[in-house]
């Protein structure tokens, strides 16, 4: 083992600097910390070969491959990683093959619990949730894309008569508690622990998605692997001796196909016979990591009985979660004085730091292994002449990248708006005729206003953007299921990255133009927590579609040449505030951790419609049952505000100014006339809570007593033109109107997008929104017309 680490005779190099194209051997990484310990994982360790496959088109990052798979690193990331020749010598990996060593593993009843649990494990992408909806008969979503599953799902099946419960955990490299994913999974398995795990392994990527199996051993819970894609495997000609890589990793082995069924029966009954063998007591396989390890895993496991071998290894590893765990023990002190002398003893005699003497280690048993039972196939094409790198050579080519995403952006949101205005058509119309029909069939009052205004009018206008919400989703899925979506994100990770954030957030930024609400819910995508806060608050600056009818009235009304261009700069100071936003919140409250950037670029492959329709059906239940009933309460408590107190012989204009929302506007009066507003602009501003639209038709109830007034209602128009002050003075002029779409573009997001961020963030940051968002609205509004008016 010692002349792993003879002298490096090689002059080696950063990886950043390595042109296209090239090949190079991993020396070492550098730094410290979550981020070193994930490129690790990764698989940047010592001997792994790197290729050079490509940069985004803005430069950065950079593709590169590790094996077998795509990574996309930031230049600043690869600078980081020390590497040389291909071929140079300078460590021999097979020699860290040492086999397994057994535990005695006492038997368990699996239904002490009352409960049979089996958890589904393994790293993102690799079919978990196709696995979980094969077996429970589920509709999840499953996604080319990693990071989809962020939460654990429960689902529930019958076998040989037991019913038992199957758990699809988040997927994750590694169990070491950097990012929530691995925190998740580790807590779930400590806290749970379930009777069996079933550990999914990407077949054609054995390498990378073994590194976890490593990990999940050590755990002494029975575990079978499934080899899942093994129609790809079979596919591409390589050959596993599935017996022999069984017996040398110690661990049950199935061949799966999980996106159509073949294999699931054989890797339940071989889960359930692990279960039922654990009733005894068993000899549990663990990886043999070498004689000087081995010995203080012992010495160390005797101290603390209680921890499996994987904690007792993290302990070693002076690792703080495991270290937290010994916390409060008597012997806490001993152990991590013991545990200090074993890391030292273990880095002087490797000459190397225990995160990388671990992770090589792990690397090295399940090289050894595949050297024997792994037999790639001599013929076959290898990195970008596989099937889809000629067209991913088309949709990241540095001149066409951006192009090409925004005429797909284009497509779709086109797509999503003109297909989906034919059944928003008939939602509509069949809305207006519920609503005629019971208007006329109930007596005139209370109840019939409250049933057709506010009860089928506030649903009404939610259920109208149902299509286009199930028209996007159908997309997305596409998009996703190809693979394209992380394309997308490595396209645009640089221009992201300038505030603070990751590729991935402009999908939900883009979608953001549509409508809040889906692409709040979009942002389920983003692995890190933090990304996805940040996302999620900021989204809303994105000018939704709703926002529109108020720009197209008073852009007509009051400004009569370059129209298109104070459109545009609306939009525009949206996504300025929302940039400037990011960027402060990266700084301050929402720092960085370095986790993140790594990513995945998932292989190719031909989305289908059935997985489009699944998750399209999934976001469209989503949207109505959570914003339906939100939308309900808040409807009705917009109504009721503007229709209470009653005075026979009013007109609707007289009605509406009496009201207690008309009263409430006339209260918020001096707060809003800094900005050049009167109290029918405060009204509308409002009611507009509720949904964005409602502020051109409460304009049109206060100025022309009409209440389906639209932007296009000349009556309307003329009406905020000539509208003058008691002073005598107008009171619009294109600087109040345009301080005025300033106010509606930032304000409140509606009450629908309110209620999605309190699903995706909590009810803390959705009350943080509700007064971030109107404070800047307030205050750009006020700069902008106190500004102004000077000239
Ligand atoms: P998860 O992230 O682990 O939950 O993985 P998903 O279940 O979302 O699947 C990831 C991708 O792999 C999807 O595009 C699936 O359609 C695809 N997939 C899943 N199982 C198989 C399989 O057995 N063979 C092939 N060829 N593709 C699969
Ligand atoms: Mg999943």
């Amino acid at each position: 083992m010692k002349d792993q680490n003879k002298e490096i005779n090689t002059i080696t190099r950063l990886l950043d600097d390595e042109p296209v194209g090239m090949t190079v051997q991993v020396v070492r990484v550098m730094g410290d910390g979550a981020f070193r310990q994930r490129l690790l994982e990764m698989g940047f360790v010592r001997g792994a070969q790197v290729t050079v496959l490509k940069n985004a088109p803005l430069k950065d990052p950079v593709e590169y491959m590790i094996m077998g798979s795509h990574i996309s690193l930031r230049h600043s990331e690869a600078a980081q990683i020390e590497v040389t020749d291909k071929d140079a010598e300078f460590c021999d990996m097979e020699d860290a093959f040492n086999g397994i060593v057994e535990t005695a593993v006492a038997g368990v009843d699996p239904m002490a619990d009352n409960v049979l649990r089996i958890a589904l494990l393994g790293n993102p992408n690799c079919g978990k949730t196709s696995l979980f909806n094969q077996v429970t008969g589920a509709k999840e979503k499953v996604g080319n894309y990693g990071g989809v599953t962020v939460d654990s799902k429960e689902g529930w099946f019958s076998f040989g008569g037991r019913r038992v419960q199957l758990v699809d955990l988040p997927g994750t490299y590694s169990l070491t508690e950097y990012s929530p994913e691995e925190m998740y999974v580790r807590t779930y398995i400590r806290d749970n622990h379930p009777d069996a795990i079933l550990n999914i392994v990407d077949a054609g990527n054995l390498e990378r998605n073994l590194y976890l199996t490593t990990q999940l051993m050590d755990m002494n819970i029975p575990m079978v692997v499934a080899l899942n894609m093994w129609d790809e495997l079979e596919k591409s000609g390589d050959k596993l001796d599935i017996e022999m890589m069984s017996r040398l990793l110690g661990a049950r082995m199935v061949p799966v196909t999980a996106y159509n069924g073949h294999g699931v029966k054989q890797v339940l009954e071989a889960t359930m016979a692990a279960i039922d063998e654990s009733e005894q007591e068993t000899l549990h396989h663990n990886v043999n990591y070498g004689t000087l390890v081995e010995d203080c895993l012992k010495e160390l496991g005797a101290m603390c009985p209680d921890l499996d071998r994987y904690t007792v290894l993290k302990i070693i590893e002076n690792d703080q979660h495991a270290l937290q765990l010994v916390d409060g023990r008597e012997d806490a002190e001993q152990i991590k004085k013991t545990a200090s002398e074993m890391r030292q003893r273990i880095e002087r005699d490797f000459n190397d730091d225990i995160t990388s003497i671990v992770t090589d280690l792990k690397y090295g048993f399940v090289r050894g292994a595949l050297a024997e039972a792994f037999m790639p196939n001599p013929e076959r094409e290898t990195g970008d002449t596989k099937p889809g790198y000629s067209m991913d050579k088309l949709l990241t080519n540095r001149w066409l990248a951006l192009p090409i995403l925004l005429v797909l952006m284009w497509l779709m949101f086109e797509a999503t708006f003109t297909l989906g205005a034919y059944p928003q058509e008939w939602i509509e119309s069949g809305i207006g005729w519920i609503g005629h029909w019971i208007g006329n069939a109930m007596p005139e009052g209370i109840l019939r206003d409250l049933i057709v205004d506010g009860i089928i009018g506030g649903v009404g206008g939610v259920l109208v953007f149902l299509p286009q919400i199930l028209i996007l989703f159908f997309f997305i899925s596409l998009l996703e299921d190809s693979g394209y979506m992380a394309r997308a994100a490595f396209i645009v990770d640089r221009i992201m990255h300038r505030v603070g954030l990751h590729g991935k957030s402009f999908i939900p930024y883009l979608i953001g133009f549509g409508c809040g609400v889906p692409a709040i819910m979009a942002t389920r995508t983003l692995e890190n927590r933090r990304d996805r806060l940040v996302t999620i608050l900021t989204v809303p600056f994105m000018s939704c579609s709703a926002r529109l009818p108020a720009y197209l009235l008073l852009v007509a009304a009051f400004f009569t040449a370059k129209q298109g261009l104070i459109l545009m700069s609306i939009y525009l100071i949206g996504i300025l505030v929302a940039a400037i936003t990011a960027i402060i919140m990266s700084k301050t409250f929402l720092k960085h951790d370095k986790t993140q950037f790594v990513m995945e670029l998932p292989p190719y492959r031909k989305p289908t419609a059935r997985n489009a329709t699944i998750h399209m059906w999934s976001k469209g239940k989503q949207y109505l049952q959570k914003m339906a009933t939100v939308i309900l309460a808040a409807s009705i408590i917009v109504w009721a505000l503007g229709y209470f107190p009653r005075h026979e012989g009013q007109t609707p204009q007289e009605q509406i100014e009496n009201s207690y929302m008309g009263r409430m506007g006339k209260t918020i009066e001096p707060l809003v006339e800094p900005l050049g507003f009167n109290w029918q602009m405060g009204v509308s501003v409002l009611t507009g809570a509720a949904a964005k639209e409602i502020v051109v038709s409460t304009m049109g109830v206060l100025y022309t007593g009409e209440a389906d007034a639209t932007e296009e209602s000349a009556s309307l128009k003329e009406k905020l033109q000539t509208a003058t002050k008691p002073n005598g003075e107008h009171v619009f002029d294109p600087i109040v109107a345009y301080s005025f779409m300033l106010f509606i573009l930032l304000y409140f997001p509606c009450i629908a997008a309110l209620a999605a961020i309190r699903r995706e963030a909590g009810t803390k940051w959705m009350i943080f929104e509700i007064f971030y968002t109107t404070g800047v609205a307030w205050l750009i509004s006020f700069i902008f017309y106190q500004v102004a008016r000077l000239f």
